[in-house]
């Protein structure tokens, strides 16, 4: 249920601007600790969204939140794994089940994010968030006293409202960032991808129906995320020059990208699109700094780097609590100034280097010559799991930074064996 307007206060504790996964994860916490918090979304809920693939990471945090039991009711298809495919240099598939362990359960969810995100600002409303849906924010200000942001409402009409607290959860608008920080898009990442929705595809039985499967392809990857009901996402990532060189529409790039997979083609003969081709570009980028006085930057509005290893939701969510533990600590002490904040910004900083570096990795012929036949380094590849179910963002236990390195040397020992063979080496992180 959406706030009415005329109840719009002038003033709270702290304002969220967005409603996606960590708006709504950052707004319910701080109300669950007794602030009063308002959540300005510029959305029409329920609404499409990319990202669609969780990690088993995040299902601890719906606990906490107290939603498990909404989200389980809802519905949405069991993730347990993920299926690599090599539709490019044929070296096959490999699999990966995630496995239970202190940090998390052994499976994930595939969800639709329309209704996910409906049900996780629904629940901020129960915890007691004020919120605002189709209310737009801009001009956000900070002053020693307060920060400020400039509301639009459905009615066009604008309302100055001030929180003791900012929290930039506007994705990749990144408002705060523009305004008051930095967004910097990663140099050379200009990579673009194409997604829609399909009914009626069909999928490898040989795999478990709900794991995400990942296709290699020429021109760069193509992701298959099985949905409840029938209903599978696909969207291919491919590198800016790619999509200049090919020139076209948009849907007869995808259909021809989708084309170079025999498996998609296959899945795809009897299915329907049902939802427009969207497409999203530029979509790496650096936000700095994390946080000021009187505001802190979560989720997409903090930074994001690469799709390929499903950490987004996950990172938006945990990033939120993170930051929800610091403002309400800040509360306590009533010191709101940057550097009240910078336990979150410390903690961020630590927890998304192991994604970086295997994203990183992901795009090299020597990591997928062992990623793709894991048996011979089992027992490395554990912390590569670790990584990819995202516990590694809060425990990097000393077994798993070992194993991650000796993981990343077998690495650059498959390297120099395919730079020897004549094999190719390059990077197509880049390209
Ligand atoms: C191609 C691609 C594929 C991806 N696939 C996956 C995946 O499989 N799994 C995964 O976990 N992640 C994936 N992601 C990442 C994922 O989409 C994001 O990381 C995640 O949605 C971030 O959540 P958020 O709450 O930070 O931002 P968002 O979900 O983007 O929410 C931000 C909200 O802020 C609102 N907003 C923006 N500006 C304003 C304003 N001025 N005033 C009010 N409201 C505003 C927006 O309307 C929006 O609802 C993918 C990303 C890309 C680019």
């Amino acid at each position: 249920m959406t706030a009415p307007a005329m109840s719009m206060s002038n003033t709270y504790d702290v304002v969220v601007i967005g409603g996606g996964p960590a708006g709504a994860t950052a707004a319910t916490l701080l109300a669950q600790h007794g602030l009063h918090v308002a959540l300005f979304e510029r959305a029409q809920f329920p609404r499409f969204h990319v990202g669609e693939s969780l990690l088993p990471a995040v299902l601890p945090i719906f606990d906490r939140l107290g939603c498990h039991e909404a989200i389980r009711a809802a519905g949405f298809l069991v993730k347990p794994g993920g299926s690599f495919y090599d539709d490019y240099e044929g070296r096959g598939r490999s699999t990966f089940m995630f496995q239970r362990n202190a940090v998390h359960p052994a499976f994930a969810y595939n969800v639709l994010r329309a209704p996910f995100d409906d049900l996780l600002l629904q629940h901020a409303t129960s915890a007691g968030v004020a919120v605002y849906r189709q209310h737009s924010v801009r001009h956000p200000r900070i002053t020693s006293e307060y920060a400020t942001v400039e509301v639009q409402t459905p009615q066009g009409t604008t309302q100055t409202v001030q929180a003791r607290v900012l929290v930039d959860a506007s994705g990749r608008s990144a408002l705060l960032g523009g305004a008051v920080g930095k967004r910097a898009p990663l140099p050379d990442l200009g990579k673009v991808a194409i997604f829609a929705h399909f009914q009626g595809m069909q999928r490898d039985p040989e795999v478990p129906d709900g794991n995400i499967r990942i296709h290699l392809v020429q021109d760069g990857w193509i992701w298959w995320i099985p949905l409840a009901d029938g209903m599978d996402s696909v969207g291919c990532v491919l590198h800016a020059n790619v999509v200049k060189e090919r020139g076209g529409s948009v849907d007869t790039l995808f259909e021809s990208v989708l084309a170079t997979s025999p498996r998609l083609t296959a899945g795809l003969a009897q299915a329907q699109r049902v939802t427009p081709v969207h497409t999203t570009a530029n979509f790496s980028y650096r936000v700095l700094p994390v946080v000021g006085d009187r505001y802190l930057a979560i989720g997409d509005a903090a930074g994001f780097v690469d799709p390929i290893f499903s950490s987004g939701v996950f990172i938006a969510m945990r990033s939120a609590e993170l930051a929800a533990a610091a403002v309400v600590q800040a509360f306590r002490r009533q010191d709101f100034r940057a550097k009240a904040f910078q336990p979150y910004a410390t903690s961020l900083q630590r927890g998304f280097p192991p994604f970086l570096a295997l994203m990183r990795r992901f795009y090299e012929p020597a990591f997928l010559d062992l990623f793709l036949t894991p048996d011979p380094t089992r027992h490395l590849y554990q912390a590569v799991l670790w990584v990819l179910s995202g516990a590694a963002f809060d425990q990097q236990p000393f077994w798993f930074q070992c194993r991650l390195k000796m993981f990343f040397a077998a690495i650059r020992l498959r390297q120099a064996i395919r730079w020897t063979t004549g094999l190719p080496t390059a990077s197509r992180w880049l390209w």
